[in-house]
């Protein structure tokens, strides 16, 4: 690679230390090619303002623009996450309007613009992250920037019909179109973005698109996780906490963010639904739902904490006893190798959400097994992660009584069972692995054939 690799996301690390896979294989991206970092600094200031400021850095240099508290109020928990996201995870119903959501958007990626254009040069990768900056290619193109430009959705790519819900309708395939690799996570996200282009672009024989007089290449190249670090940390062990757990072949594990695409209430259904049928004398299975608080200044957040706390103590009420809690649902994060071991520990993994571009936490669940003896994965169909994880016992997140079954069969299922398709879905995971899929983005991003200037 002749030039630089430059990152665009909207979270920066400012740790010295990265954690968390998908920081770890930036990190090792931008240190092998010396590249940069920018992203939004996690302090908000009083007035807007210019230009990037230098954070520490060691290998690379990370720079990061400043957002005040209404463009973090419009940009990001408005636009990018009370518009585009529940628009992306099919909960239109659930968007919330404000004009000054469009313009903070607007206005913060075109100050991103105007940063990254003064610093790109041409024959610099520009990789930028996900959809809080779905038009900033469109905008460095406005500005005459001719280095490559990839982009990474992290979430699902949005449905052609939906997209009607968006006030930008018209101007978001030329968002689209200006980068040279839109990078997807799955085949089912290729066809949805290939569907969208269908009728206003010219789709070229070898796979490309060309719209506005530019061409661009549309491909999935699922994201995963640091595979053999996970492992690692699993099969550590735990300590005296994890006595009061219960015995493993009982224990079923939830572990997400607070989010309505989740599909939280529906496992939690399930689970009662599981329980219903059960006989006095039988087994006395449990879940460990593990659930962060997560954008909780948005509406939508605060409904579905409300909700998951009225049904926990529903079907606690209705089947818990003295000495056995059926739900125990936690409401915070919990350090990666305490996770891990949880994982191990748990003889099912639960991971139903009703809409997920990957979902990262299926694959830990497989890495995190001990292959003698692993436990099961049940995955819904709606994540991104089914796409390939095929030998997981996957489910439609809606249908309850489906949910329950799987529940059952999942804790009933015989050890070769398990451990064949615990060897399939570890093929997957090792597949993905974050280090592999961020080459991959890279590699492609590389040999995309030059872009020509707009116009
Ligand atoms: P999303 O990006 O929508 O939150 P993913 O499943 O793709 O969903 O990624 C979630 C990541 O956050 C995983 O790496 C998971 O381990 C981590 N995570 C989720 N819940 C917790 C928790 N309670 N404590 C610590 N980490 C968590």
């Amino acid at each position: 690679m002749s030039g630089r690799l430059i990152v665009v996301s909207n979270r920066i690390p400012t740790e010295d230390v990265p954690s968390g896979g998908l920081v770890v294989a930036l990190h090792e991206a931008l240190s092998e090619s010396g590249g940069l970092w920018i992203g939004a600094h996690p302090e908000v200031v009083e007035t807007a303002r210019d230009g990037l400021e230098d954070l520490a850095g060691n290998g690379y240099a990370r720079k990061a623009f400043r957002l005040t508290e209404e463009e973090r109020r419009s940009y990001y928990l408005g636009y990018a996450n009370s518009v585009l996201w529940p628009l992306c995870h099919r909960r239109s119903d659930l968007i919330e309007f404000e004009r000054a959501y469009a313009e903070g958007y607007l206005a913060v990626n075109r100050r991103v613009a105007r940063a990254v254009a003064a610093l790109a040069g041409p024959d610099d990768l520009i990789w930028i992250h996900d959809y809080h900056f779905l038009p900033l290619a469109a905008m460095l193109r406005a500005r005459g920037v001719t280095a490559r430009i990839g982009l990474f959705l992290h979430i699902p790519f949005p449905v052609l019909a939906d997209l009607d819900a968006l006030p930008e309708r018209e101007d978001f395939p030329g968002w689209i179109a200006a980068f040279d690799v839109v990078g997807l996570q799955t085949e089912a996200d290729v066809a949805r973005c290939r569907e969208l282009f269908r009728a206003e672009a010219e789709l070229l024989p070898d796979g490309r698109v060309r719209h506005g007089g530019r061409d661009f290449a549309v491909r999935a190249f699922p994201i995963g996780i640091d595979t053999e670090a996970f492992a690692k940390a699993a099969a550590v062990g735990g300590g005296e906490w994890l006595v009061n757990l219960g015995k493993r072949e009982d224990l079923l594990i939830g572990v997400d963010r607070l989010d309505y695409s989740k599909g939280l209430p529906n496992r939690f259904r399930a689970m009662g639904a599981f329980l219903d049928g059960q006989q006095s004398g039988d087994r006395r299975a449990s879940l460990l739902q593990i659930a962060p608080p997560s954008r909780e200044e948005v509406g939508a957040y605060q409904d579905i904490r409300d909700e998951l706390e009225r049904l926990a103590g529903c079907i606690n009420g209705r089947h818990a006893e003295l000495d056995w809690t059926p739900i125990r649902y936690i409401h915070r994060g919990l350090p990666r190798e305490q996770l891990a071991v949880l994982y191990r520990v748990a003889r099912v993994g639960l991971v139903t959400p009703l809409a997920d571009g990957m979902n990262l936490v299926a694959k830990e669940y497989v890495a995190a097994q001990d292959p003698e003896d692993p436990g099961v994965l049940v995955l819904s169909r709606m994540a991104g992660a089914a796409e390939a994880m095929t030998e997981a016992l996957l489910v439609n997140p809606y249908d309850i009584e489906e949910m329950a079954l799987a529940i059952d069969a999942a804790l009933a299922m015989p050890l070769a069972e398990r451990r064949r398709r615990h060897r399939a879905l570890m093929e997957v995971v090792r597949d993905t692995d974050v280090a592999r899929w961020r080459r991959r983005c890279i590699e492609a991003l590389a040999r995309a054939e030059r872009p020509l200037p707009v116009g």
